[in-house]
């Protein structure tokens, strides 16, 4: 446990949702002193014979971990995780090839969701000025005396005031109803038109079926397959595809089809029965993008995590951006001297504009990925980008290890990505004009043999459908 600093505030803040968001907040303020409150929906997860959620298993990064560490949990966390130091590529042939994520010594880590959920809960209890309280869902609050109906599933209800309330009930937040009612708030959603399915892979002979310390993919344009180890040595294959593809496979025989046709090295590791079987278990689960602004109603509440900025998974920085809030927050009450009226204003100005870059960035990486990946131009980029970041490590930074392995603010990565954009492509139209004038002659001299220096197109795209994502 980390010791609370022990000031003399008494200031009272719920945290509403006791998911990954809420329960590390919830030990952000309790080590500040405030009397912290949680409340979740939900049964008690450590207790729970079923835990129902999103998905199985994350990618925890940077800034997930930077979080993790001030309120120390960092190296218990990392130690029940499953470094991913590569992609690893399923051609449809069945070939792998390993695109590491970056320089030696950076890695991702493959998380199991719910025990990262029961970890933070346990902490958070370790504090004695935190309560946990399980099976209150929040059906009700008034922005003006912070006051909160929750419901309890023998039907009463309970009422509960608070100095702040900090929304971190997820994507369908019960909070941000409140903020809708309100003028001058910006509120967008987007469901997009994929959605995800999990299956799980066995071990084989007590062993992972696949090498463990990778996170694998099955590229295959319009739709994906991905893989993240977990601690029981299974595997959780997220199946990313169109929900119109997920409706026509209909029988067991059309499953096994379908990944004859474009998984078929998974279909042994995977396993038939069980893919017939796991296929129909759950419908395709759908993908919302929610973008809102301010964060903040006057001094009262602020939401963070999901609740501000549902983000669709395809840069794997949900949780990572929920858990940096946390951060965030906490630098403005340092600077602010922990007046709410000052705070929720600032963290609203200082926050939005990152969050709002990530979500924009995850839906970019979607769209991309399935329009961009096969343009010859779009191709050669990423080569000369990569290149540049070989020569010029400090001047050329790709923008994944700027999101992934760095606390650089969101908004200003893609500020940066766009600056490195432009100077390339300037680099590159004045290259190629003395290319031509001066190399055109030595060319003619000397023609190279072309087909040494051409990488073929398939196994280009698979390869850029990975760099850009996860
Ligand atoms: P949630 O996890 O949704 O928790 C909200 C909590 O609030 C829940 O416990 C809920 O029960 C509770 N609640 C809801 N309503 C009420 C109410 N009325 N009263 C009281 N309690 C309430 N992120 C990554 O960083 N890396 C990844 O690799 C990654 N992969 C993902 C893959 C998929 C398929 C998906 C869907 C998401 C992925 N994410 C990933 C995103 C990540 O799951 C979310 O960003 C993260 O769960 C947000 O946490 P949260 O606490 O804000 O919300």
């Amino acid at each position: 446990m980390e010791e609370s600093t022990g000031r003399p505030t008494k200031k009272k803040v719920v945290v509403v949702g006791g998911g990954l968001v809420g329960a590390l907040n919830a030990c952000f303020f309790a080590k500040r002193g405030f009397n912290v409150e949680v409340f979740e929906t939900r049964e008690d997860i450590r207790q729970a014979k079923v835990v129902k959620g999103r998905s199985i298993n994350l990618a925890l990064s940077h800034r997930g971990r930077q979080a993790l560490k001030q309120v120390g949990m960092e190296d218990k966390i990392v130690s029940q995780g499953i470094p991913m130091n590569s992609r690893m590529i399923h051609s449809p042939s069945g070939k792998q090839s390993a695109i590491p994520y970056g320089k030696k010594g950076q890695f991702i880590l493959s998380v199991d969701r719910a025990n990262l959920n029961k970890e933070l809960l346990t902490e958070a209890e370790t504090y004695p000025n935190t309560k946990l309280n399980f099976d209150h869902k929040l059906q009700d609050w008034s922005a003006e005396t912070g006051q909160m109906t929750f419901a309890r599933p023998d039907g009463s209800e309970k009422q509960i005031n608070a100095d702040l309330i900090v929304g971190c009930d997820g994507a369908f937040s019960a909070i941000r109803k409140q903020f809708l009612r309100r003028s001058r708030f910006n509120y967008s959603q987007t469901y997009i038109p994929h959605g995800y399915m999990e299956l799980t892979m066995p071990p084989i002979n007590g062993e992972f079926a696949m090498k463990p310390n990778y996170l694998h993919i099955w590229p295959r344009n319009t739709f994906m397959m991905i893989a993240l180890p977990n601690l029981d040595k299974t595997f959780t294959c997220t199946l990313f595809m169109p929900f119109d593809e997920f409706e026509k496979i209909t029988t067991g025989d059309e499953v096994i089809d379908f990944f004859q046709t474009y998984f078929p090295d998974a279909i042994p590791l995977i396993g038939v029965d069980a893919l017939k079987e796991d296929y129909f278990r759950l419908p395709g689960q759908a993908m919302v993008s929610i973008k809102c602004s301010p964060y903040h109603i006057g001094d009262k509440c602020v939401i963070m995590g999901d609740a501000a900025h549902a983000v669709v998974p395809f840069y794997g920085q949900g949780m990572n951006a929920g858990f940096e809030d946390c951060i965030v927050f906490g630098e403005v009450l340092d600077q602010l001297n922990e007046d709410f009226s000052a705070v929720l204003p600032e963290y609203s100005r200082v926050r939005v504009p990152d969050d709002h870059a990530i979500a924009d960035l995850a839906m970019y990486n979607y769209i991309e990925m399935r329009a961009h990946v096969n343009s010859k131009w779009f191709i050669f980029r990423k080569h000369v980008d990569n290149l540049l970041h070989v020569l010029m490590p400090k001047t050329i930074i790709p923008l994944y290890t700027m999101v992934t392995f760095t606390r650089t603010r969101y908004h200003e990565a893609v500020d940066r990505w766009h600056w490195q954009e432009k100077v390339i492509n300037r680099g590159l139209l004045f290259s190629a004009t003395g290319a031509v004038l001066g190399g055109s002659y030595l060319l003619i001299k000397n023609p190279p043999d072309i087909s040494k220096l051409i990488i073929p197109a398939e196994k280009m795209r698979d390869r850029l459908v990975v760099l850009w994502t996860h």
